[in-house]
């Protein structure tokens, strides 16, 4: 008899485990919103830098940075709670020491913060400043609007005279000027808080009468913040606004002659305005003079972008903490100008990458020598390029060609030796060999 052997039973095969899948991560993204400021932008955004610094400078402000964290509390008391930037756009967070803190969503409060802090009372006044910041606002991200943005300001704090205020619109357009942006400031007067209350008052009673024509958004205003129906453009609010109490009527007659005073002086620098009685600006701390800059275009989409905005704000410092301290002030959008610079005047662009000497090397000795000639050169202020990582002399020539450069200095084993380097002329190609140790004096003979 056999004996059938019984199969030993055969192992319970596991399911095949599946390899755990490596996950494939996702390079980090820009945070949306956010954007990497990058070339074609910096030649436009340089050129707005050099002229408005010296614009500042020439009218006797001086540079202030202030940090980009703010107590969270100043925003609210200098802003205002109802406002869109305090409701909406504000950037907030608790550190872990559990302070309550704010990307500064603009340069007015922290400046103002800064000359309190400072005791800046205590200096002549005006005292006078001018930043270039970047704000941040957590808006809807669309053209022109990004939750990163620079601007370019000047505040003029401890003198409540007229003619600054004309003088802060003037440099505001001034520097449109000077880049060639033909521009228009539109000008308002809210007056003072208690003439603005009775405005306010005024139109409250007006669009009351209107509130079944309001949209829900224009309802909301119409209780919290009603001067900011003004700046209403849902459908229909054209016509019920040309209909409304105008804000120039109600103005006390100190800040009516405050304002025609502000529009003689620019009637009299020659800074093209417009009266446009639906201007109030989103924060709480105007007073009397406020304005904005637009630019010239038949574009109306570019037309209606405001390149920039500022006014008085008589009530900000005390609301603060401080003694009461008139002040005015404006700033421009960075990004908004270089674009409209870009379109005006594109030939700006690019200049950064010119040269005029190039220095090529052969070989490794060439290589070290080159490095000190282009030191020589750059530090001598002559523009010039060099690619000491490369070896083929083809390829050096081909970024010597692209960089503009007329001249262009070769280093090899045999210069090396020699103490010599070759000056080669590109348009011609005529080349000649110089003591290396004059080449700085040579090349700027050439330059001349
Ligand atoms: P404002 O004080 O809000 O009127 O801002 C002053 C200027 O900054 C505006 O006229 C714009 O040119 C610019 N600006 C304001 N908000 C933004 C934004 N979110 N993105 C780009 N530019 C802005």
């Amino acid at each position: 008899m056999t004996t059938k052997k019984t199969p030993a039973p055969a192992a319970v095969k596991k399911p095949a485990e599946a390899a755990p899948k490596k996950k494939v991560q996702q390079p980090p993204q820009l945070v949306r919103g956010m954007r990497d400021v990058m070339n074609p932008e910096w030649p436009y955004r340089d050129k707005m830098y050099e002229e408005a610094k010296r614009l500042a400078e020439d009218y006797g402000y001086e540079r202030i940075e202030t940090p980009i964290l703010e107590e969270t509390s100043l925003f609210i008391r200098g802003v205002g709670k109802v406002t869109d930037i305090v409701e909406k756009e504000m950037f907030s967070f608790e550190t872990s020491g559990g302070e309550k803190v704010t990307m500064r969503p603009e340069g007015t409060s922290p400046i103002s913060r800064a000359y309190l802090q400072h005791g800046m009372v205590n200096r002549p006044q005006p005292v006078k400043f001018w930043y270039w910041s970047s704000m941040f606002r957590h808006e809807r991200p669309q053209s022109g609007r990004y939750r990163e943005h620079t601007q370019w300001g000047c505040e003029c704090i401890g003198d409540a005279s007229s003619i600054l205020d004309a003088q802060q619109a003037f440099l505001a357009w001034k520097l449109l000027d000077v880049l060639g942006i033909p521009s228009i400031v539109h000008i308002n007067s809210i007056g003072t808080p208690e003439s603005r209350a009775n405005y306010r008052d005024a139109l409250v009673a007006f669009f009351r009468t209107k509130r079944h024509k309001l949209s829900e958004d224009d309802k909301k205003r119409l209780l919290k913040n009603p001067l900011r129906l003004l700046d209403s453009k849902e459908p229909g609010m054209e016509e019920m606004k040309a209909e409304a109490p105008q804000i120039v009527d109600w103005l006390d007659e100190a800040s009516k002659t405050h304002f025609m005073q502000v529009l003689e002086y620019l009637d009299e620098m020659g800074v093209p305005y417009q009266l446009n009685p639906y201007l109030v600006r989103g924060l709480d701390y105007y007073t009397r003079t406020v304005f904005e800059v637009f630019p010239v275009s038949e574009d109306p989409e570019v037309a209606k972008l405001a390149l920039g905005g500022g006014g008085r704000y008589d009530i900000l410092i005390e609301q603060i903490g401080g003694k009461p301290t008139p002040a005015c002030g404006f700033g421009l959008g960075v990004e908004r100008v270089a674009a409209r610079l870009r379109e005006i005047n594109p030939a700006l662009a690019d200049k950064s990458s010119e040269r005029d000497v190039f220095v090529a090397q052969l070989g490794d000795q060439g290589r070290k020598k080159a490095f000190a000639i282009f030191e020589a050169l750059r530090a001598d202020g002559i523009r010039t390029a060099a690619t000491l990582s490369k070896d083929a002399i083809k390829a050096q020539m081909e970024v010597a060609n692209k960089c503009g450069a007329k001249w262009a200095i070769i280093v090899g084993q045999k210069e090396v030796l020699d103490g010599t380097a070759i000056i080669r002329d590109m348009d011609s190609g005529t080349q000649e060999t110089v003591d290396s140790k004059k080449i700085v004096q040579e090349v700027r003979k050439k330059l001349k």
